[in-house]
């Protein structure tokens, strides 16, 4: 038939919630039973993403996915590794979200947290839908283990109690994202995937819920976004992160979500002092999981095709700033051209975010964070007057005391997630201006709060 023309791309997933709901637990649990007997069934560790191949997911979900019609269209997932809302900050692609679709964890005992309302508003400003994971459902009270089970089969097997607190914690939930805006219902209760959120409730230590959490990414994947999977030849290419690694030098890790890459390609990527134009010496990927044990090489490719995560090696890297686009340079391409696209992806988040002559300034690791960090500021009404990505030199903290003398409250350097240079603490200290650095945004809140009723303090006992 037409249909079987087409070919889709493993969508790309990433995983993002408050700290401690078990992110990291859960991808561990979803390579792991699908590595079970020593054999790895096609999964694939890339870099910075774990590839889990369909047949694996058929076999996981053979038992109940007959029940709701399934009809598996897509190669696999490709789950994104590092999780955390840093990451998926990062997860940007040309002003668009990188990630596909999500999944935002729960604590199925703490309900809703401060990270994942953060995530919650994230993923609205990049229009990614996603499923909520109820996880940790083996910390019910009475709750018998069904190891690796279902969850409707494991569900069957409860005891009155622990049906009941089962219950009232997802009746809690719901209501809680309804306080947010957003309509959930457990998943296999769910008729309309468009409007209403999924809850997959899993136990990232018992197993339980891992396979239904596999079937609905893809459900709402197929459901929802099959066109934007569809594969395409043109390159879409969006870097992670730059990794210095012994032996090799500087390095960026990149997820190839459209297209290929060679050994030998000319490419250019987005630099902190302008494009950066190279050749990719090789492109690498970790050893299969199975081997994970023997440190071994890493494996090289000739050439790789979507969607992928891999290493590329290559001069001149040191300054790439995460979060923007890698293009590769064709014999008949302009470079100039693509040169000036590259500036214009950075500038163009620059020239969004909204300054005033009178603010503070900000600073991120990441093009899509300073994006994110800007938004977050807009919304609890603080004015911004610099704005840069990378590391805090002296000249950002020169910069942010230019306000020492037109509204000395604004005298201060936001640094989110990122290194702050010896010199720029001298200079920060010299000056007097205040440097707050954390690694997630809603701890600024409070700080930002503390700092401001510190100087309504301070001129309060000046004008007393
Ligand atoms: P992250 O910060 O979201 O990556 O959370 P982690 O995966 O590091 O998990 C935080 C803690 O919760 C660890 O001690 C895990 O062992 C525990 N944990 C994670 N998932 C589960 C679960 O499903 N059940 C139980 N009982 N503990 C869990
Ligand atoms: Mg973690």
């Amino acid at each position: 038939t037409r249909e079987n023309k087409i070919e889709y791309r493993s969508p790309i997933i990433c995983i993002l919630g408050h700290v401690d709901t078990g992110k990291t637990s859960l991808l561990d649990k979803i390579r792991n039973t699908n590595v079970q007997g020593g054999e790895a069934r096609g999964i694939t560790q890339q870099i910075g993403a774990s590839f889990i191949p369909i047949e694996a997911i058929k076999e996981q979900t053979k038992s109940f996915a007959e029940k709701v019609k399934m009809d598996f269209k897509l190669p696999g997932l490709l789950l994104i590794d590092t999780p955390g809302h840093e990451s998926f900050n990062n997860l940007r692609s040309r002003g668009s979200g990188l990630c596909d679709v999500a999944v935002l964890v729960v604590d199925i005992m703490h309900g809703l947290e401060a990270q994942t309302i953060e995530s919650i508003n994230l993923l609205r400003m990049r229009n990614t839908p996603f499923i909520v994971a109820l996880n940790k459902v083996d910390r019910i009270y009475e709750w018998k283990t069904c190891v690796n089970t279902n969850f409707v089969d494991a569900y069957k097997q409860q005891s009155k109690p622990a049906i009941q607190e089962f219950d009232s914690k997802v009746k809690e939930t719901i209501a809680a994202l309804a306080g947010q805006e957003l309509n959930s219902e457990l998943w296999w209760r769910n008729k309309d995937y468009k409007k209403v959120v999924s809850l997959v409730p899993t136990s990232a230590q018992t197993g339980e819920g891992i396979a239904d959490l596999m079937l609905v990414v893809i459900q709402v994947m197929q459901k929802l976004m099959l066109e934007k999977v569809i594969y395409q030849e043109k390159l879409q290419c969006t870097l992670l992160e730059v990794k210095v690694i012994e032996g090799l030098g500087c390095t960026i890790d990149v997820i190839l979500v459209n297209g290929r890459l060679k050994e030998g390609d000319k490419i250019v990527v987005s630099g902190f002092n302008g494009p950066i134009e190279t050749n990719i010496r090789s492109i690498i990927t970790p050893p299969p999981l199975t081997e994970s044990r023997v440190k071994s090489q890493f494996i090289q490719h000739q050439e790789i095709k979507a969607a992928m995560g891999v290493k590329i090696v290559a001069s001149g890297l040191e300054k790439a700033v995460p979060g923007t686009s890698l293009y590769v340079v064709d014999e008949d391409d302009d470079i100039n051209a693509i040169k000036a696209e590259a500036i214009k992806e950075v500038e163009s988040v620059l020239n969004d975010i909204e300054t005033s002559g009178i603010g503070v300034s900000i600073q991120a690791s990441t093009i899509g964070s300073l994006e994110a960090f800007s938004s977050f500021l807009k919304k609890i009404k603080i004015p911004v007057a610099n704005v840069a990505v990378g590391p805090v030199a002296k000249k950002h903290v020169m910069s942010a005391a230019i306000m020492l003398e037109k509204d000395p409250k604004y005298a201060i350097l936001l640094a989110f997630d990122v290194k702050i240079e010896d010199s720029a603490k001298q200079a920060a200290n010299d000056m007097k201006v205040k440097i707050l650095s954390e690694e997630t945004i809603y701890l600024f809140e409070k700080k930002l709060k503390d700092h401001f009723d510190e100087i309504r303090q301070k001129l309060r006992e000046e004008t007393a």
